[in-house]
């Protein structure tokens, strides 16, 4: 998005592309002559007008309007996710129903991120205070231990801001109505995978003037009083400024000046999840008609079960489709260094212990990314801070998106922070710092769409 908006604007850009293909968390790839993305994906409803605009532009017909199709388990039920009133009076176990509405009756206080006495406030307690001990005995609290491998009363409550958007019962029940009806539960998706957004973004920008050049990971990264100077495997760059989304612990190797020693000790204790994805090919139509399912309790390793073909109405092989398990762990994990069989298993164990179809599976592909959900624990507070007051931004550098700011974020949010960092160069060609931190203001109260 940066490149694309800065190219348009008249700017000479080049793009520096560790990866053969871009899109990075956000790209798809072909599995058995299906495009998959890395994970659950879909463009919130919550994308603002103008960026949904520039997309309808630019995708066309191609980015298709869909209706949420989800489940999540809940007290051994299947409920449809996003929650509905009328799947919810029916399906969610009676002694559960009674208790949400025994918390939502007594008065909730609004949370805020800390004590009076300063006490830095866990996920758990802010959660509980916002939304009831239901909501988090049953939901929030088996659901972040899994993806983030650590109680809820050892996550800080910045988390709670970062992914839970509902401030009070009232607020879910709010939610229930909309989503009952079926605006209320739309999302968007492009025709070839979620990929196709950023592909198109980076066509676009070529087509502006900008350079990508993948496979290009970036080595050395000089920041001087006149200039930028890029290095990359294969080649050097001369620059004004520079825009980085690399990942912070990496950039705090490559750039000059080097961050303080206390700052690189400091990412010793930040702590980032991983996740095992694993791609089943199904010798089958369709495996069932939900898009994803939910799957919070520590009964599977799964987090969430995906099946790509029916996000879209595309033009996928119509006698296969893939399933998508996301498994997250630590690359520590014995499970890390388990066999794509064995993987592969266990996750069809889990889909038949949630009593799911038999899947007729007949291939498969397994891929571990060791870096997918930086862990907001209670624990590295102090090194999230040091490392948050180094995060570069100069009126020549940068750094910006999920891996580049540490944030949990969708699409649409490290779209915008491409748009405003490119919207923060100055006629000069440098970076109005005072703009973009406006802008890095704006970006912290993004909140994750599920
Ligand atoms: C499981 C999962 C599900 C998600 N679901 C959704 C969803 O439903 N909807 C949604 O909108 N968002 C979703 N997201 C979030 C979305 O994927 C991210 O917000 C987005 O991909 C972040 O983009 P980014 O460019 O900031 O970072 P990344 O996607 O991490 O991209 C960073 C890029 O930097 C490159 N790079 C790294 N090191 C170097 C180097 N040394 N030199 C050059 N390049 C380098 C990488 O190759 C990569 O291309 C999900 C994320 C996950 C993990």
């Amino acid at each position: 998005m940066a490149a694309f908006e800065t190219a348009r604007a008249g700017y000479r850009c080049v793009v520096l592309e560790a990866g053969s293909q871009v899109g990075g968390m956000a790209a798809s790839f072909d599995v058995a002559g299906i495009r998959v993305d890395l994970g659950s994906h879909r463009l919130h409803a919550a994308t603002s007008p103008a960026l949904l605009e520039l997309l309808h532009g630019l995708l066309g017909e191609d980015l298709q309007t869909r209706l949420r199709q989800g489940r999540i388990r809940l007290g051994g039920r299947w409920v449809a996710f996003p929650l509905r009133g009328r799947d919810l009076v029916r399906n969610l176990p009676v002694g559960m129903t009674s208790r949400l509405l025994m918390d939502s009756a007594r008065s909730v206080a609004v949370s805020t991120a800390s004590h009076d006495d300063g006490i830095a406030r866990s996920f758990e307690e802010v959660v509980s205070d916002r939304l009831g001990p239901t909501v988090v005995r049953e939901f929030y609290g088996p659901y972040v231990e899994k993806l983030y491998g650590i109680g809820a009363d050892q996550l800080d409550s910045e988390l709670a801001d970062r992914r839970v958007s509902a401030a009070s019962p009232g607020d879910i029940a709010r939610r229930v109505v909309r989503a009952s009806k079926p605006e209320g539960r739309t999302f968007y998706y492009p025709r070839r995978g979620y990929g196709q957004i950023v592909e198109r973004l980076a066509d676009a920008a070529v087509e502006a003037g900008a350079e990508i050049y993948l496979q290009s990971p970036v080595t050395g990264i000089d920041v001087l009083p006149d200039r930028v100077t890029i290095s990359a495997t294969t080649r050097r760059i001369d620059a004004g400024v520079g825009l980085s989304t690399l990942p912070l612990n990496i950039l705090a190797t490559v750039m000059s000046p080097r961050p303080p020693a206390s700052v690189l000790r400091a990412f010793g204790d930040l702590r980032t999840r991983a996740m095992i994805l694993v791609y089943l090919v199904l010798d089958q139509p369709q495996f069932t008609p939900y898009d994803a399912h939910y799957l919070p309790g520590p009964e599977t390793i799964t987090s969430r079960l995906s099946e790509p073909k029916n996000y879209r109405d595309g033009d996928d092989p119509p006698d296969r489709t893939v399933l998508c398990a996301e498994v997250p762990c630590w690359p520590t994990d014995e499970i890390w260094r388990w066999s794509n069989d064995q993987i592969a298993r266990a996750v069809i164990e889990d889909l038949l212990r949630l009593g799911l179809p038999e899947p007729r599976v007949v291939d498969g592909q397994v891929l571990r990314l060791p870096s997918v959900y930086p862990v907001y624990d209670l624990s590295g507070a102090a090194a999230r801070t040091a490392v948050d007051r180094w995060v570069p931004a100069s009126d020549r550098f940068v750094s910006l998106g999920r891996q580049g700011l540490r944030v949990l974020d969708n699409l649409h949010h490290v779209l915008a922070m491409g748009a405003g960092a490119a919207a923060s160069l100055r006629p000069d060609g440098l970076i109005d710092v005072a703009r973009w931190q406006a802008y890095r203001s704006e970006f912290s109260g993004h909140t994750v769409e599920d």
